[in-house]
């Protein structure tokens, strides 16, 4: 990571209020939309519109994170755990689905690829136990009852399809819809409770929207904490969520037009693949190598699930 600080004031700004136009595409001519919007997607133009378009629109690989690897292992065992019967949702049968997840991820390049030597493989490990463990802290398994697990759905919206990936879709006591999405990251401060809130409520527009009826509660488990953060959908935040993925889809679509995104340096910039290629820390986005893309043959859709560790913009938020 370069040692740059890239919040250093408006000053050090100032150079980045000029278009960047990365390499593969001629002046003046519109860049593809992205096919889809998804929740990491939104959250990933709003954090920084430049490292958007590099995995949105360029599509860019980037490595695996020890991260992004971890909270793909801890929500396979979650998912593995909810398809056992519920007097079988144990701790023990818990753990035991986390290694059926490690191994047959052994040779994925997910997990491969972060080169781990045996200390780091049992340390990663180690850390996906505890996450699987706390999950117990939070809530009693034996008590839920999913309708769905790593759920897609898929609306549209004017010109917009909006797709997510919900991981556990429920009935309450009483019946109601209950969104909930697992994080492996930390908990969010209070000011950023809200934008990540926001995410799960995109799931419960999908939701209202897919099956007419508005879930009654959405939730957070963070893992690590453990902590739950919980809303309750209405109409009201239902439709502020609409207004704000039909802007930030105007947003996207006035940048492709323009060939206009910016990079907009923050702490986030710590988990941005992207460094080597940014303005702010000295790079050019022209050096992106084009004959990286991925192929849209073997892309499936990026970003769809909001703690998606394959999702790249996902990954510069810590899962
Ligand atoms: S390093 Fe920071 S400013 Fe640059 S593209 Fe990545 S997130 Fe954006």
């Amino acid at each position: 990571m370069s040692s740059k600080d890239p919040c250093g004031g408006s000053e050090g700004l100032q150079r980045f209020h000029e278009p960047v136009i990365p390499g593969g595409y001629g002046q003046g001519m519109a860049l593809p939309l992205p096919s889809t919007l998804s929740p990491s997607k939104v959250s990933s133009f709003t954090d920084c519109a430049l490292a958007f378009r590099f995995s949105a629109i360029d599509r860019l690989p980037e490595p695996p994170s020890p991260a992004a690897t971890k909270g793909t292992l801890v929500h396979a065992a979650l998912e593995k755990l909810f398809c056992l019967p519920p007097t079988q949702r144990t701790v023990a049968t818990a753990l035991t689905c986390l290694d059926t997840a490690v191994e047959s991820m052994r040779d994925h390049p997910d997990l491969v690829g972060l080169e781990l030597d045996d200390e780091g493989l049992a340390s990663l490990l180690d850390d996906a136990e505890q996450l699987v463990r706390r999950y117990f802290e939070l809530e009693d398994p034996a008590h839920i009852e999913p309708i769905g697990l790593e759920l897609s759905l898929e609306v549209t919206l004017g010109s917009l399809r909006l797709r997510g990936i919900i991981d556990r879709l429920e009935l309450d006591a009483d019946g109601n819809l209950v969104v909930t999405d697992y994080k492996t990251g930390r908990a969010p401060n209070a000011d950023y409770e809200r934008t990540k809130l926001g995410g799960v409520q995109f799931y419960s527009f999908l939701c209202e929207r897919l099956l007419g009826v508005r879930p009654a509660k959405v939730q957070l488990l963070y893992l690590s904490e453990p902590v739950a953060l919980v809303a309750s959908p209405t109409e009201q935040s239902t439709r502020a969520l609409e207004r704000k993925v039909s802007a930030v889809w105007a947003a996207i679509e006035r940048a492709c037009e323009r060939e206009d995104f910016r990079p907009k340096p923050s702490k986030l910039c710590a988990w941005c693949a992207f460094q080597q290629y940014c303005p702010a820390y000295g790079g050019d986005p022209s050096d992106a190598p084009r004959d990286m893309r991925r192929s849209p043959t073997n892309l499936g859709e990026v970003g769809d699930r909001s703690d998606a560790p394959s999702d790249p913009t996902s990954s510069l938020l810590p899962t």
